[in-house]
């Protein structure tokens, strides 16, 4: 069984994609690590981000079991994928992985922005995960403070949107709702409660 998770930056869709992988006892794959690598061995190697012929080469090279670097998870990191994620044979230099890893047994969970209309388009179940764009900074923000770092809430709110737009207004598999996904909107739920309510709607789409 194929779940696919979408959604926007800070929609708290990692999480609830892990959540569910952990009690489905399927594979968990968070796809924005993909693209977060890509970036950083890109500009490790010298290049910019926006070089083609670089990013796709680092692409194509990519060992997917080398995502555990905690530093792919900050901010940045999210800022310069998404530069790299707008160039299509990046894309499509991380497709095969993405596809393979959906068809583990027993089940996967894939999280990302183009899971349910480009990498898996027969998922078994797809939930668009979203949440205010002003909730999403403020949990983030939330996030910052109890590690310390000092970052103003509109700075935070600021890259959301811009990285939001970034994403859904590329040519080339743009984050969007497929067809046939299921809005899950987390405004007022907590993680918990956000949990419950996937669970809810994987039961009504499989039975199971
Ligand atoms: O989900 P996460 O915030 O880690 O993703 C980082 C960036 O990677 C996104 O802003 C997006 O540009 C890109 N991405 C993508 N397609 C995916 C997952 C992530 O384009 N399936």
């Amino acid at each position: 069984m194929i779940i696919a998770i979408d959604g926007p930056a800070a929609s708290g869709k990692g999480t609830l994609a892990k959540r569910l992988a952990d009690h489905l006892g399927f594979a968990c794959l968070d796809t924005g690590l993909l693209y977060r690598a890509v970036a950083r061995d890109v500009a490790a190697r010298g290049f910019r981000l926006e070089d083609t012929w670089a990013a796709v080469a680092t692409a194509r090279g990519l060992d997917p079991l080398e995502l555990e670097d905690p530093d792919l998870r900050g901010t940045a990191a999210g800022d310069a994928a998404s530069i790299v994620a707008r160039i299509p044979e990046v894309r499509a230099a991380l497709l095969a992985y993405q596809r393979d890893f959906a068809r583990r047994p027993p089940g996967a969970v894939l999280d990302g922005r183009d899971i349910g209309t480009v990498v898996c388009p027969d998922a078994d179940v797809k939930i668009f995960v979203t949440a205010t764009a002003e909730i999403r900074a403020k949990r983030r923000h939330c996030e910052f403070e109890a590690r310390g770092a000092g970052v103003a809430y509109e700075t935070v709110l600021t890259d959301i949107i811009a990285r939001d737009t970034r994403d859904a207004g590329r040519p080339n598999a743009p984050m969007a709702v497929a067809a046939d996904a299921m809005l899950l909107d987390t405004s007022n739920l907590s993680i918990e409660a956000a949990f419950d309510a996937a669970v809810g709607l994987i039961t009504r789409k499989t039975g199971h």
